[in-house]
């Protein structure tokens, strides 16, 4: 009786696991990007699998987790050169680049559409500039409807 329960156990169990995808354990071109970014000086945080707590923390954030790709990295830019000096390594090593903002997307393409995309990750990338006598506002992309409108709302107010 225990076995046969064990069974049907591990049956439920094994139907479960497979729904989810498996990583690769390693990216093509895995370890040349860590020296790239090095190389460029990349300033923000470039959280690679081995860094599995702020890895796991970078898919986490994504709104839908039925569909997940596992990228080589999640790399943090601080600001716009650490942008293109990301751009640049992937483009040198032919890895896929892919940007991500609010994370929203129900296909969960913020991380590409396969694994080992480098993930260039722009939610820090949130300033709001406004300038009322030009009536022009610039908008970072890491920024959502909801921060863009309680600024603009704050502004107007004045
Ligand atoms: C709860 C909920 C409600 C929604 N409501 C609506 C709605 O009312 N109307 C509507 O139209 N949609 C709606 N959506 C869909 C949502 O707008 C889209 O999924 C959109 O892609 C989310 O933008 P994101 O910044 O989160 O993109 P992400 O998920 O981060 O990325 C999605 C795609 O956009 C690309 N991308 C992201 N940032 C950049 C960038 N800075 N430059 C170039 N490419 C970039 C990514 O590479 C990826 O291909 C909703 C989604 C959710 C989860």
């Amino acid at each position: 009786m225990i076995s046969y329960l064990y069974n049907i156990l591990l049956f439920i169990v094994t139907i479960y696991a497979l729904q989810y995808p498996v990583p690769v354990s390693k990216c093509p071109g895995e370890d040349s990007l860590r020296k790239c970014l090095d190389q460029y000086l990349f300033k923000g945080p470039v959280n690679f699998r081995d860094n599995y707590t702020a890895y796991n923390k970078d898919i986490d954030f994504e709104y839908d987790k039925l569909i997940i790709h596992f990228p080589v990295a999640f790399a943090h830019p601080i600001d716009e050169i650490d942008v293109q000096n990301a751009i640049n390594c992937a483009v040198k090593l032919n890895i896929p680049i892919v940007a991500r903002s609010g994370g929203h997307s129900y296909e969960g393409y913020g991380m590409g559409d396969k694994d080992c995309y480098l993930v260039v990750d722009l939610v820090t990338l949130n300033k709001i500039t406004v300038d009322t006598v030009s009536q022009t506002v610039v908008v970072g992309t890491g920024n959502t409807l909801q921060s863009v409108e309680l600024v603009l709302m704050l502004e107007l107010a004045d």
